[in-house]
């Protein structure tokens, strides 16, 4: 049963060791700064031992730091890969095979950004992922920041926008969510909200976009799970794992911070939070926010209940894969992962 506490942290951040404009250091210290439970770090196609040496705990903040590695040797389509020490072992492996040996090593893959991005005039170019392998992957960027925030740029709003991001942004893509929904349906693919952030100086307007801290207090994944113990080898494999199996809802934390928040379905043997699957079906799923929002419930990619509320009730749900999506004065606020009520787990 989820108490309504999380931990709370920011996937897919670059440092200098690629094209980010941070030292490891100042990232972390940002992310300790802005009171973060976890960071992942993934910096573009290497993961050397120094790199993996700032994976760890840094005071009361648990840093996970992986690598962003392209599908394929050419092309713009990039996955993460949590959980693994090294790009070596992958290097010179199709797509297919780098997901199974991830799997395999106990790493975890997540598809990022697959909704694309396309702005010629940043000479920003990222392909809508139309199909999604075959092969055992484990989650994907459900909403990604920094994309959502350069895909509504407007040339004539640029200073609003820049000062204002957060009412700027469009939220998850919605053909993205017909795609996790629909696979949703068969097995369970984790989703997770994620920033993608280099910090970027441009020096034409003498701005960062965006300073690391200013990010950290954002788009956060919370993530359904007791606090870390101490023990880095464990809350780090327990977060991933956790991650992984959708137990997680993600949120803009600018629009309201979402602390309490809870989505369960009530069944015989208790109450279940967030990625559960629940084959024997449910008497109830409840959503309980810390404040009134827009609230909707999906099942199976459509709409079953929409209203302004801080609460909300379906009673013997028929089967289906549900999710919670959450809005607050129009602006993306709030997203979770699917509970499945009454379907069998094919895989
Ligand atoms: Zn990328
Ligand atoms: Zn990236």
């Amino acid at each position: 049963m989820p108490t309504g506490k999380t931990c709370r942290g920011a996937i897919h951040v670059h440092s200098n060791y690629s094209d980010g404009s941070g030292r490891v250091e100042d990232v972390i210290s940002a992310a300790q700064t802005a009171g973060l439970d976890y960071l992942i770090i993934t910096d573009h196609d290497k993961l050397r031992p120094e790199q993996h040496a700032f994976q760890g705990r840094h005071g009361n903040l648990l840093v996970v730091y992986g690598v962003e590695m392209k599908a394929r040797m050419f092309g713009k389509k990039h996955f993460l890969a949590l959980g693994v020490d090294s790009h070596e072992p992958y290097r010179g492996l199709t797509f297919a095979e780098k997901l199974e040996r991830i799997d395999r090593d106990g790493g975890k893959s997540i598809i990022a950004h697959p909704a694309g991005c396309f702005k010629p005039w940043l000479a920003i170019a990222h392909r809508r992922w139309k199909r999604f392998p075959e092969g055992t992957f484990h989650g994907m960027e459900i909403w990604t920041y920094m994309h959502d925030w350069v895909k509504g740029l407007r040339l004539s709003r640029l200073r609003e926008q820049y000062r204002d991001p957060d009412h700027s942004l469009g939220g998850p893509d919605v053909k993205l969510l017909a795609a996790w929904d629909a696979l949703n349906r068969k097995r369970r693919i984790a989703g997770i909200g994620s920033l993608d952030n280099h910090a970027r100086h441009v020096p034409l307007f003498g701005v960062r976009v965006f300073p690391y801290e200013y990010l950290f207090r954002r788009l956060l994944t919370h993530v359904e799970i007791e606090p870390f113990t101490g023990d880095v080898a464990k809350d780090i494999s327990r977060l991933l794992a956790a991650i992984s199996a959708g137990r997680s809802y993600f949120a803009n934390n600018a629009i309201a911070p979402p602390d309490g928040f809870r989505f369960f379905a009530e069944s015989g043997d208790g109450g279940h939070g967030v990625g559960a699957w629940l084959n024997g079906g449910a008497q109830a799923l409840r959503i309980e926010s810390p404040c009134v929002c827009e609230m909707k419930l999906v099942r199976n990619g459509e709409t079953v209940m929409t209203e302004v509320t801080g609460e909300m009730e379906l009673r013997d749900p028929p089967p289906g894969a549900y999710r919670v999506e959450a809005r607050l004065d129009g602006a993306p606020w709030l997203f979770t992962n699917h509970i499945n009520v009454g379907m069998p787990l094919v895989t």
